[in-house]
């Protein structure tokens, strides 16, 4: 785990954000259903980072193990002191258009963590119990073997997660489960929501996404200033 101001944040900051990133540029491959929607531009991207620069209570996560992780954004993430952490699919390494061994060994030089996002992209509520061993118990052995490092961090595919799936990710040792629920989140906690980048979003979306408290004041605010004058003959 990296150390630094982002390590003492950790123990400080009473909430985060997680922004989950998918895909970057230019598609390389067949996109998947529905994945067109993460997928986001270089200038995207670079305007979340602008975003998240400084805000030790964001904290930046990918998924699916796309080659962009490695080719778009570690560049991008080295050039501003930033670290994120990469929830890779153990099934699709070295895969079209996915990261292989090279990439992974270039995220951990970088100070980059790596994560669990299970073999092969499934719906974990629509799993058998093989299927499950094999996204729950084989990918993360294969990706700690690959690392030289613990993998027990876990992304859940599609978000999709109900009181099995958390009991299946508990018992296979899981020592922190993302979700896709959107919002904050307290920076300890088992089970932590994430909010997808996603292709329709622009700069100032992104900073009500980094800010949900800013705009919920100035509704507040207005609400009240509403009030007062409804009440005011
Ligand atoms: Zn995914």
């Amino acid at each position: 785990m990296p150390v630094g101001s982002s390590h003492t944040a950790t123990a400080t900051a009473r909430h985060v954000i997680n922004i989950t990133v998918h895909g970057i540029g230019p598609a390389v491959r067949e996109f998947d259903p529905g994945e067109d929607k993460t997928w986001v531009s270089i200038a995207q991207f670079e305007q979340l980072l602008d975003a998240a620069e400084g805000r030790t209570d964001v904290r930046i996560k990918f998924d699916d193990g796309n080659a962009s992780d490695v080719e778009i954004a570690l560049p991008r993430l080295i050039e501003r002191g930033l670290t994120a952490e990469f929830f890779l699919l153990a099934g699709t390494l070295g895969d079209r258009g996915r990261i292989d061994q090279g990439g992974v060994r270039e995220l951990l030089a970088a100070g980059m963590t790596i994560g669990s996002h299970g073999w092969a992209h499934r719906d974990w509520r629509r799993i058998d119990s093989v299927q499950a061993r094999e996204e729950l118990d084989d990918a993360p052995r294969v990706l700690s073997e690959l690392t030289g490092r613990p993998v027990s961090h876990v992304a859940i595919p599609f978000g999709s997660y109900d009181r099995r799936v958390l009991r299946r990710l508990r018992e296979a040792g899981t020592t922190r489960a993302y979700t896709s629920d959107g919002g904050r989140s307290r920076p300890n906690s088992w089970l932590q929501a994430r909010t997808s980048l996603r292709h329709d979003m622009d700069a100032h979306c992104i900073a009500h996404v980094l800010d949900p408290d800013t705009s919920l004041v100035r509704r507040t605010r207005d609400t009240a200033a509403r009030t007062i004058k409804r009440v005011r003959p």
